[in-house]
Protein backbone atom coordinates (compact mmCIF):
# COMPACT_ATOMS: atom_id res chain seq x y z
CA UNK A 1 0.00 0.00 0.00
CA UNK A 2 1.16 3.31 -0.52
CA UNK A 3 1.86 5.64 2.08
CA UNK A 4 -0.21 8.61 0.50
CA UNK A 5 1.38 11.25 3.28
CA UNK A 6 4.63 10.72 1.58
CA UNK A 7 3.93 11.40 -1.59
CA UNK A 8 5.73 14.71 -2.93
CA UNK A 9 2.51 16.34 -4.34
CA UNK A 10 2.07 16.78 -0.34
CA UNK A 11 4.40 19.94 -0.70
CA UNK A 12 2.10 21.25 -3.45
CA UNK A 13 -1.46 21.11 -1.62
CA UNK A 14 -3.88 22.50 0.45
CA UNK A 15 -5.00 19.30 2.28
CA UNK A 16 -4.63 15.82 1.00
CA UNK A 17 -5.66 16.52 -2.39
CA UNK A 18 -3.70 18.44 -5.80
CA UNK A 19 -5.97 21.09 -7.53
CA UNK A 20 -3.90 22.70 -10.50
CA UNK A 21 -6.32 25.37 -11.88
CA UNK A 22 -5.95 28.46 -14.82
CA UNK A 23 -6.29 28.60 -18.30
CA UNK A 24 -5.31 26.22 -21.34
CA UNK A 25 -3.08 29.38 -22.20
CA UNK A 26 -1.81 32.30 -21.17
CA UNK A 27 -3.29 35.10 -23.20
CA UNK A 28 -2.80 38.40 -21.74
CA UNK A 29 -1.68 39.63 -18.45
CA UNK A 30 -5.23 40.86 -17.10
CA UNK A 31 -6.58 37.68 -18.14
CA UNK A 32 -3.96 35.81 -16.34
CA UNK A 33 -4.11 37.64 -13.25
CA UNK A 34 -7.80 37.88 -13.39
CA UNK A 35 -8.29 34.50 -13.36
CA UNK A 36 -5.61 33.58 -10.58
CA UNK A 37 -7.07 35.65 -8.12
CA UNK A 38 -10.47 33.92 -8.61
CA UNK A 39 -8.84 30.60 -8.20
CA UNK A 40 -7.25 31.71 -5.27
CA UNK A 41 -10.55 32.76 -3.85
CA UNK A 42 -11.89 29.19 -3.74
CA UNK A 43 -9.08 28.44 -1.82
CA UNK A 44 -8.78 24.29 -2.71
CA UNK A 45 -6.49 25.58 -5.50
CA UNK A 46 -2.87 25.56 -4.77
CA UNK A 47 -1.71 25.82 -8.51
CA UNK A 48 -1.90 27.79 -10.96
CA UNK A 49 -1.68 26.80 -14.91
CA UNK A 50 -1.06 28.33 -18.00
CA UNK A 51 0.40 27.29 -21.34
CA UNK A 52 2.91 29.76 -22.78
CA UNK A 53 3.49 27.16 -25.98
CA UNK A 54 0.56 25.43 -27.22
CA UNK A 55 0.77 22.17 -29.23
CA UNK A 56 -1.66 23.06 -32.36
CA UNK A 57 -2.93 20.71 -34.58
CA UNK A 58 -2.92 22.83 -37.53
CA UNK A 59 -0.85 25.80 -38.01
CA UNK A 60 -2.45 29.09 -37.79
CA UNK A 61 -4.56 29.16 -34.89
CA UNK A 62 -3.18 30.76 -32.22
CA UNK A 63 0.23 29.02 -30.84
CA UNK A 64 0.85 30.68 -27.32
CA UNK A 65 2.34 33.97 -26.20
CA UNK A 66 5.66 31.81 -25.12
CA UNK A 67 8.03 33.91 -23.12
CA UNK A 68 6.11 36.93 -23.01
CA UNK A 69 3.94 35.35 -20.60
CA UNK A 70 6.49 34.36 -17.57
CA UNK A 71 6.01 37.94 -16.41
CA UNK A 72 2.38 37.44 -15.97
CA UNK A 73 2.77 34.75 -13.86
CA UNK A 74 5.50 35.89 -11.79
CA UNK A 75 2.69 38.53 -10.94
CA UNK A 76 0.96 36.03 -10.53
CA UNK A 77 3.18 34.20 -7.64
CA UNK A 78 3.66 37.44 -5.88
CA UNK A 79 0.19 38.00 -5.94
CA UNK A 80 -1.34 35.00 -5.03
CA UNK A 81 1.31 33.19 -3.44
CA UNK A 82 0.13 30.04 -6.34
CA UNK A 83 2.31 27.76 -7.25
CA UNK A 84 2.80 27.99 -10.95
CA UNK A 85 2.51 25.31 -14.03
CA UNK A 86 3.92 25.45 -17.64
CA UNK A 87 4.17 22.81 -20.45
CA UNK A 88 7.44 22.12 -21.61
CA UNK A 89 8.17 20.14 -25.05
CA UNK A 90 11.70 21.02 -26.20
CA UNK A 91 14.98 21.86 -24.03
CA UNK A 92 14.42 25.71 -24.74
CA UNK A 93 11.33 25.38 -22.87
CA UNK A 94 12.58 23.49 -20.24
CA UNK A 95 15.54 26.27 -19.58
CA UNK A 96 13.12 28.99 -19.99
CA UNK A 97 11.24 27.33 -17.25
CA UNK A 98 13.99 27.02 -15.09
CA UNK A 99 15.26 30.60 -15.78
CA UNK A 100 11.85 32.03 -14.51
CA UNK A 101 10.94 30.02 -11.62
CA UNK A 102 8.29 27.80 -12.78
CA UNK A 103 7.66 24.63 -9.48
CA UNK A 104 5.91 22.58 -11.75
CA UNK A 105 6.66 21.36 -15.20
CA UNK A 106 4.12 18.71 -17.53
CA UNK A 107 4.88 17.38 -20.48
CA UNK A 108 1.82 17.06 -23.06
CA UNK A 109 0.11 14.34 -24.45
CA UNK A 110 1.89 15.11 -27.84
CA UNK A 111 5.93 15.23 -26.28
CA UNK A 112 4.68 12.03 -24.67
CA UNK A 113 4.02 10.11 -27.42
CA UNK A 114 7.76 10.87 -28.88
CA UNK A 115 10.96 9.41 -27.15
CA UNK A 116 13.19 11.13 -29.03
CA UNK A 117 11.84 14.04 -27.34
CA UNK A 118 10.91 12.94 -24.10
CA UNK A 119 14.70 12.26 -24.20
CA UNK A 120 15.88 15.37 -25.26
CA UNK A 121 13.34 17.03 -22.16
CA UNK A 122 14.96 14.40 -19.68
CA UNK A 123 18.47 15.09 -20.46
CA UNK A 124 17.77 19.11 -19.86
CA UNK A 125 16.04 18.80 -16.73
CA UNK A 126 18.88 16.30 -15.56
CA UNK A 127 20.72 17.88 -12.45
CA UNK A 128 17.37 19.73 -11.71
CA UNK A 129 14.85 18.59 -9.10
CA UNK A 130 11.80 20.16 -10.22
CA UNK A 131 8.69 18.44 -10.58
CA UNK A 132 7.40 16.91 -13.45
CA UNK A 133 3.76 15.55 -14.34
CA UNK A 134 3.61 13.40 -18.00
CA UNK A 135 0.43 13.61 -19.34
CA UNK A 136 -0.88 10.04 -20.90
CA UNK A 137 0.62 9.77 -24.61
CA UNK A 138 -2.30 10.31 -27.81
CA UNK A 139 -2.75 6.54 -28.56
CA UNK A 140 -3.26 4.23 -25.36
CA UNK A 141 -0.18 2.73 -24.95
CA UNK A 142 0.37 2.62 -21.53
CA UNK A 143 4.13 1.53 -22.07
CA UNK A 144 5.05 4.61 -23.61
CA UNK A 145 3.66 6.13 -21.22
CA UNK A 146 5.35 4.54 -18.52
CA UNK A 147 8.39 4.56 -20.85
CA UNK A 148 8.67 8.85 -20.40
CA UNK A 149 8.55 8.01 -16.61
CA UNK A 150 11.02 6.11 -16.60
CA UNK A 151 13.35 8.72 -18.96
CA UNK A 152 13.23 11.21 -16.26
CA UNK A 153 13.81 8.94 -13.53
CA UNK A 154 16.53 7.69 -15.49
CA UNK A 155 17.60 11.36 -15.51
CA UNK A 156 17.83 11.89 -11.84
CA UNK A 157 14.38 13.43 -11.25
CA UNK A 158 12.56 12.35 -7.73
CA UNK A 159 9.00 14.21 -8.10
CA UNK A 160 7.59 12.25 -10.89
CA UNK A 161 3.69 12.75 -11.53
CA UNK A 162 1.30 11.17 -14.48
CA UNK A 163 -1.55 12.87 -15.43
CA UNK A 164 -4.70 11.01 -16.96
CA UNK A 165 -5.88 13.57 -19.70
CA UNK A 166 -7.56 10.78 -22.25
CA UNK A 167 -6.86 8.96 -25.51
CA UNK A 168 -7.54 9.87 -28.75
CA UNK A 169 -11.24 8.39 -29.92
CA UNK A 170 -11.20 6.68 -32.44
CA UNK A 171 -15.11 6.91 -32.25
CA UNK A 172 -16.77 9.99 -31.70
CA UNK A 173 -19.04 9.74 -28.28
CA UNK A 174 -19.51 12.83 -25.64
CA UNK A 175 -16.23 13.10 -25.01
CA UNK A 176 -12.77 14.82 -26.69
CA UNK A 177 -10.78 12.12 -25.28
CA UNK A 178 -11.48 8.27 -24.32
CA UNK A 179 -10.82 7.98 -20.49
CA UNK A 180 -9.55 4.44 -21.03
CA UNK A 181 -9.86 3.83 -17.26
CA UNK A 182 -8.56 0.56 -17.13
CA UNK A 183 -4.84 1.78 -18.32
CA UNK A 184 -5.26 4.72 -15.42
CA UNK A 185 -6.00 1.50 -13.21
CA UNK A 186 -3.37 -0.28 -14.64
CA UNK A 187 -0.74 2.36 -13.98
CA UNK A 188 -1.51 2.61 -10.26
CA UNK A 189 -1.33 -1.06 -10.04
CA UNK A 190 2.26 -0.93 -11.74
CA UNK A 191 3.41 2.13 -10.34
CA UNK A 192 1.72 1.88 -6.87
CA UNK A 193 4.16 5.08 -5.79
CA UNK A 194 3.51 6.96 -8.46
CA UNK A 195 1.07 10.03 -8.12
CA UNK A 196 -1.19 9.63 -10.70
CA UNK A 197 -3.84 12.87 -11.14
CA UNK A 198 -6.56 13.17 -14.02
CA UNK A 199 -7.27 16.14 -16.46
CA UNK A 200 -10.79 16.13 -16.60
CA UNK A 201 -10.97 19.20 -18.98
CA UNK A 202 -8.94 17.25 -21.80
CA UNK A 203 -10.93 13.89 -21.59
CA UNK A 204 -14.50 15.95 -21.37
CA UNK A 205 -13.84 18.61 -24.46
CA UNK A 206 -16.65 20.31 -22.49
CA UNK A 207 -17.49 21.85 -19.53
CA UNK A 208 -20.77 19.69 -19.57
CA UNK A 209 -19.06 16.81 -19.01
CA UNK A 210 -16.46 17.48 -16.82
CA UNK A 211 -17.87 16.88 -13.44
CA UNK A 212 -18.91 13.20 -14.24
CA UNK A 213 -15.38 12.39 -15.12
CA UNK A 214 -13.91 13.95 -12.62
CA UNK A 215 -16.30 12.06 -10.17
CA UNK A 216 -15.32 9.17 -11.45
CA UNK A 217 -11.20 9.57 -11.13
CA UNK A 218 -11.75 11.01 -7.78
CA UNK A 219 -13.82 7.62 -7.04
CA UNK A 220 -10.40 5.62 -8.46
CA UNK A 221 -7.90 7.38 -6.50
CA UNK A 222 -6.14 9.69 -8.11
CA UNK A 223 -4.24 12.36 -5.89
CA UNK A 224 -5.49 15.51 -7.67
CA UNK A 225 -7.09 17.36 -10.79
CA UNK A 226 -5.72 19.37 -13.60
CA UNK A 227 -9.17 21.52 -14.56
CA UNK A 228 -9.21 24.77 -16.97
CA UNK A 229 -10.53 27.94 -16.19
CA UNK A 230 -10.76 31.22 -17.91
CA UNK A 231 -12.27 34.06 -16.50
CA UNK A 232 -14.00 34.56 -19.47
CA UNK A 233 -14.31 31.29 -21.97
CA UNK A 234 -16.13 32.14 -24.40
CA UNK A 235 -13.04 34.56 -25.41
CA UNK A 236 -10.59 32.32 -24.86
CA UNK A 237 -7.91 31.60 -27.82
CA UNK A 238 -7.67 27.63 -27.41
CA UNK A 239 -9.99 25.06 -25.68
CA UNK A 240 -13.19 27.41 -25.37
CA UNK A 241 -15.45 24.45 -24.93
CA UNK A 242 -14.12 22.95 -21.85
CA UNK A 243 -13.04 25.78 -19.79
CA UNK A 244 -14.98 26.56 -16.91
CA UNK A 245 -15.85 30.50 -16.05
CA UNK A 246 -14.70 30.70 -12.22
CA UNK A 247 -18.37 30.40 -11.00
CA UNK A 248 -18.78 27.12 -13.19
CA UNK A 249 -15.74 25.89 -11.20
CA UNK A 250 -16.42 27.21 -7.67
CA UNK A 251 -19.97 25.12 -8.36
CA UNK A 252 -17.95 22.41 -9.77
CA UNK A 253 -15.51 22.22 -6.44
CA UNK A 254 -18.60 21.96 -4.58
CA UNK A 255 -19.90 18.83 -5.90
CA UNK A 256 -17.64 16.92 -6.04
CA UNK A 257 -17.51 13.86 -3.66
CA UNK A 258 -14.36 12.47 -1.84
CA UNK A 259 -14.92 9.20 0.11
CA UNK A 260 -13.24 6.91 2.48
CA UNK A 261 -10.88 4.89 0.54
CA UNK A 262 -12.08 2.20 3.26
CA UNK A 263 -14.00 2.17 6.75
CA UNK A 264 -13.29 0.10 10.06
CA UNK A 265 -16.97 -0.09 10.68
CA UNK A 266 -17.37 -3.82 11.46
CA UNK A 267 -20.85 -4.17 10.01
CA UNK A 268 -19.42 -2.64 6.85
CA UNK A 269 -16.82 -4.99 6.78
CA UNK A 270 -18.58 -7.45 7.41
CA UNK A 271 -21.46 -7.18 4.86
CA UNK A 272 -18.54 -6.38 2.36
CA UNK A 273 -16.77 -10.15 2.96
CA UNK A 274 -19.62 -11.08 2.31
CA UNK A 275 -20.42 -9.97 -0.77
CA UNK A 276 -16.78 -10.63 -1.70
CA UNK A 277 -17.29 -13.88 -1.13
CA UNK A 278 -20.61 -14.43 -3.45
CA UNK A 279 -17.94 -12.92 -6.54
CA UNK A 280 -15.48 -15.18 -5.82
CA UNK A 281 -17.88 -18.11 -5.88
CA UNK A 282 -19.61 -17.09 -9.60
CA UNK A 283 -16.18 -15.76 -10.55
CA UNK A 284 -15.02 -19.40 -10.75
CA UNK A 285 -18.47 -20.97 -12.00
CA UNK A 286 -17.26 -17.89 -14.78
CA UNK A 287 -14.34 -19.62 -15.46
CA UNK A 288 -15.73 -23.37 -15.47
CA UNK A 289 -17.97 -22.61 -18.11
CA UNK A 290 -15.37 -20.74 -20.04
CA UNK A 291 -13.46 -24.03 -19.66
CA UNK A 292 -16.15 -26.10 -21.26
CA UNK A 293 -16.85 -23.94 -23.59
CA UNK A 294 -13.46 -24.07 -24.97
CA UNK A 295 -13.42 -27.57 -24.67
CA UNK A 296 -15.79 -27.66 -27.27
CA UNK A 297 -14.43 -24.88 -28.77
CA UNK A 298 -11.43 -27.53 -29.07
CA UNK A 299 -13.38 -30.36 -31.00
CA UNK A 300 -14.90 -27.84 -33.13
CA UNK A 301 -11.41 -27.12 -34.10
CA UNK A 302 -10.83 -31.02 -34.64
CA UNK A 303 -13.55 -31.14 -36.08
CA UNK A 304 -12.44 -28.18 -39.00
CA UNK A 305 -9.27 -29.52 -39.41
CA UNK A 306 -10.03 -33.19 -40.50
CA UNK A 307 -12.94 -32.24 -42.70
CA UNK A 308 -10.03 -29.37 -43.76
CA UNK A 309 -13.09 -26.08 -43.30
CA UNK A 310 -11.63 -22.83 -42.20
CA UNK A 311 -11.59 -21.39 -38.71
CA UNK A 312 -13.40 -18.15 -38.98
CA UNK A 313 -17.12 -18.76 -40.14
CA UNK A 314 -18.27 -15.04 -40.84
CA UNK A 315 -22.22 -16.30 -41.02
CA UNK A 316 -22.05 -18.16 -37.45
CA UNK A 317 -19.86 -14.99 -35.83
CA UNK A 318 -22.72 -12.31 -36.59
CA UNK A 319 -25.02 -15.00 -35.69
CA UNK A 320 -23.37 -15.15 -31.93
CA UNK A 321 -22.94 -11.23 -32.26
CA UNK A 322 -26.92 -10.51 -32.88
CA UNK A 323 -28.27 -13.25 -30.31
CA UNK A 324 -26.20 -12.61 -27.16
CA UNK A 325 -26.39 -9.23 -27.66
CA UNK A 326 -30.05 -9.56 -27.55
CA UNK A 327 -29.55 -11.65 -24.83
CA UNK A 328 -27.26 -9.77 -23.21
CA UNK A 329 -29.85 -6.54 -23.52
CA UNK A 330 -32.58 -8.33 -21.91
CA UNK A 331 -29.97 -9.41 -18.97
CA UNK A 332 -29.57 -5.36 -18.57
CA UNK A 333 -25.97 -5.09 -20.12
CA UNK A 334 -24.95 -2.55 -22.32
CA UNK A 335 -24.11 -3.58 -26.10
CA UNK A 336 -20.42 -2.19 -25.16
CA UNK A 337 -20.13 -4.83 -22.84
CA UNK A 338 -21.04 -7.66 -24.38
CA UNK A 339 -19.32 -7.00 -27.79
CA UNK A 340 -15.74 -6.61 -25.88
CA UNK A 341 -16.85 -9.69 -23.40
CA UNK A 342 -17.87 -11.76 -26.99
CA UNK A 343 -14.49 -10.82 -28.76
CA UNK A 344 -12.28 -11.75 -26.41
CA UNK A 345 -14.44 -15.22 -26.41
CA UNK A 346 -14.01 -15.69 -29.81
CA UNK A 347 -10.52 -14.24 -30.54
CA UNK A 348 -9.40 -16.90 -27.91
CA UNK A 349 -11.44 -19.68 -28.98
CA UNK A 350 -9.84 -18.62 -32.54
CA UNK A 351 -6.13 -18.89 -30.94
CA UNK A 352 -6.69 -22.47 -29.81
CA UNK A 353 -8.16 -23.17 -33.13
CA UNK A 354 -5.19 -22.39 -35.39
CA UNK A 355 -3.02 -24.08 -32.50
CA UNK A 356 -5.09 -27.51 -33.70
CA UNK A 357 -4.75 -26.45 -37.45
CA UNK A 358 -0.71 -25.85 -37.27
CA UNK A 359 -0.93 -29.43 -35.76
CA UNK A 360 -3.38 -31.01 -37.92
CA UNK A 361 -1.39 -29.30 -40.99
CA UNK A 362 1.87 -31.20 -39.79
CA UNK A 363 0.16 -34.77 -39.13
C1 LIG B 1 -3.10 21.48 -22.25
O1 LIG B 1 -2.99 21.06 -21.10
O2 LIG B 1 -3.56 22.59 -22.54
C2 LIG B 1 -2.78 20.56 -23.35
C3 LIG B 1 -2.37 20.98 -24.54
O3 LIG B 1 -2.98 19.29 -22.99
P1 LIG B 1 -2.70 17.89 -23.72
O4 LIG B 1 -1.23 17.78 -23.91
O5 LIG B 1 -3.28 16.94 -22.73
O6 LIG B 1 -3.48 17.90 -25.03
MN1 LIG C 1 -6.02 22.98 -23.25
Amino acid sequence: MVDRKQSWILDFTNGDFLIIAGPCSAESRQQVIETADELKISGQVSVFRAGLWKPRTRPGSFEGVGVTGFDWLRDVKEKTGLHIAVEAASPVHVEECLKNEVDIIWIGARTTSNPFSVQELAKSLSGTDIPVLVKNPLHPDLSLWIGAIERFENAGLKRIGAVHRGFFPYSHGNLRNLPRWDLLIEIKRLLPELPVISDPSHIAGNTRHIHAVAQKAIDLEVQGLMVEVHAHPTDALSDSKQQFSPVEFRKFLAGLHFRRTISEEQEFLDQLQEYRSKIDMLDHQILEFLQERMKINRDIGELKCRSQITILQMKRWEEILQTRTEWASKLGFSEEFTLKLLQVVHEEAIRVQSEIMNRCRED
